[in-house]
């Protein structure tokens, strides 16, 4: 597929009108072509009401050709397999076998959801038949099902170029539900993100759906975002981000004369607690694993360990050594953007300029990369963390802080300090278990997912997933943005009461 710099506006192939954004390689700097024009409000207008128009037809789709249209994408996402990974790492510099891990799950969720659609029990159908004799009063017969919420903003992110943009989870889900999709593209990978809304529009066109199903914008967050969260005709926003985009964006649609909801997945630290009988047992061993999931993704994964809690103790300082080794050797890797790599960087640099901090290990540098990642430990007292909340902000990146907690008793007092996380791991020994038992209602209030012995990284798509939790780590913990629960984020219950069976959609029939 030739790469144009159009948007996909309804079926259409349209060269935007704004301004211009040119996609840079992080290793090494240079500008890649095509050029990527911005649409305006009347490009989000056109694709907003189109999605509108499509959605009465698209929402009463047979389920076998929603699926089929899902796996159709899939299908064709597979076949641009090389010139995918290509344009991934030049625009993102993630590394070959990333980028190829990333498709697969990418394809992997879309049919994930084809299968949903098939099975049918994401309608969540429940009867309750008449009871006419049933006193004081006589119960009504009651037959409920969930319905597609209307078209769906989505924000990819840019750590993510495929599993979470275009045709990531939040598309999968919403097409899945019988939503059409307006996707404001990423503008640092703005060409993987044409080749992926080539494959999603072909599959329309070929399923005979209505066109406005799909859509794809260029644009600044800040306009053609923004305009796309205020349009009346959207009705739900799936996003995956920064913090500051993600509440400005539930703040546009809060500001809506008719509110919607926004799905933002922000912001998180993954707080890691080493237990004193996990240290003595195995302390060396965790460290060097540990290096291991901070340093996946250059640091770049929303679910990073960036906190660690460390009970005082002896195999503490095997965990140091076993993880400064591995720092030590860790070598330095391409970040997402030169802006990323900045930030990264700034918070570094705050980090070393805390008195209460020390930097353990720092990793080899290479400046023949342009926008790179070095990975950095540091440790701090539990005392000096309790005292100053700049030491729980996100570094994004392959950096993290190692709490020395004297006592395991301070556990719940320091995580409760925490705001919401997706994830947070405990690891334990056998002697560990009554303290954990401590630690686990504290943790079910602040997290998403509790991992044991294990690390946060590498999230397994499937029904017991959940890629969530209380803000920021997202604006809505009540769900998920992966597995097949995702689904319900855009969905409605309806419940049909004394409605005649002739006049029922078929899964409440109850037959
Ligand atoms: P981002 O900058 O929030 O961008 C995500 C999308 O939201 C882009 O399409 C962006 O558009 C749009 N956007 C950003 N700010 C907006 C605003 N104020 N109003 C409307 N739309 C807005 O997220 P990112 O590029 O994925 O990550 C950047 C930073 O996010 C990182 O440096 C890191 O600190 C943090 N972060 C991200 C994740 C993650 O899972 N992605 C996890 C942890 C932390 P434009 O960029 O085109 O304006």
């Amino acid at each position: 597929m030739t790469l144009t710099g159009q948007m996909f506006l309804a079926g259409d192939r349209v060269l935007g009108s704004g301004g211009e954004v040119h996609a840079t390689d992080p290793r090494t700097g240079a500008t890649l072509e095509p050029a990527y024009r911005y649409g305006t409000a009347a490009d989000v207008d056109r694709a907003a009401t189109a999605a509108g128009q499509a959605f009465r037809t698209f929402r009463r789709t047979d389920p076998k050709v929603r699926a089929e249209f899902l796996d159709a994408i899939a299908d064709k996402l597979t076949a641009l397999t090389e010139q995918v990974v290509e344009r991934v790492q030049a625009e993102t510099g993630i590394a070959e076998a990333r980028v190829r891990g990333e498709l697969a799950r990418t394809t992997n969720q879309l049919r994930l959801f084809a299968g949903v659609v098939r099975d049918g029990s994401h309608t969540g159908v429940r009867i309750e038949p008449a009871l006419p004799e049933r006193t004081p009063l006589p119960r009504p017969d009651l037959r409920q099902r969930k319905v597609p919420i209307g078209p769906v903003a989505v924000f990819g992110a840019s750590n993510f170029p495929l599993a979470f943009s275009v045709a990531g989870g939040d598309t999968a889900s919403a097409l899945a539900a019988g939503c059409p999709v307006v996707v404001k593209a990423h503008s640092s990978h703005p060409g993987t993100s044409e080749l992926v809304a080539g494959a999603i529009a072909e599959a329309v066109a070929e399923h005979g759906l209505p066109a406005g199903v799909f859509s794809m914008l260029y644009g600044e967050g800040r306009e053609v975002g923004t305009a796309l969260v205020a349009h009346p005709a959207i009705a739900a926003v799936g996003f995956t981000g920064s913090r500051s985009g993600g509440t400005a964006l539930v703040a546009v649609a809060n500001a809506r004369p008719r509110p919607i909801p926004v799905y933002a997945e922000m912001s998180s630290i993954n707080p890691v607690v080493l237990l004193p009988g996990a240290l003595a047992e195995r302390g060396s061993a965790i460290g060097a694993a540990f290096v291991g999931s901070l340093t996946m993704g250059v640091g770049q994964l929303c679910t990073n360990p960036g906190l660690v809690f460390a009970v005082e103790s002896a195999g503490l300082q095997d965990f140091l050594e076993g993880a400064g080794a591995a720092v030590r050797e860790s070598a330095a890797a391409p970040m997402l953007s030169a802006t990323i790599c900045s930030a990264y960087d700034r918070g570094v640099q705050a980090l070393r300029e805390n008195p209460a901090v020390e930097e353990v290990a720092t990793g080899l540098d290479d400046e023949s990369i342009s926008a790179r990642g070095v990975t950095h430990l540091f440790t701090t007292t539990g005392e000096a963390f309790l005292a100053d909340e700049s030491l729980s902000a996100e570094v994004f990146g392959a950096s993290s802080l190692v709490v020395r907690v004297p006592d395991a008793a301070l556990l719940p007092e320091l995580l409760e300090r925490l705001e919401g996380q997706l994830t947070a791991t405990v690891h334990l020994a056998e002697q560990d278990v009554p303290a954990a038992e401590e630690l686990l209602p504290v943790l079910e209030e602040k997290v998403g997912r509790i991992v044991v012995n294990g690390w946060p990284t590498g999230v397994d798509v499937g029904a017991a997933i959940v890629h969530g939790g209380p803000f920021p780590a997202t604006s809505d913990g009540r769900s998920t943005s992966v597995g097949t629960l995702a689904i319900d984020r855009f969905l409605r219950p309806v419940a049909y009461q004394d409605v005649p069976a002739a006049l029922l959609p078929a899964e409440v029939r109850g037959e």
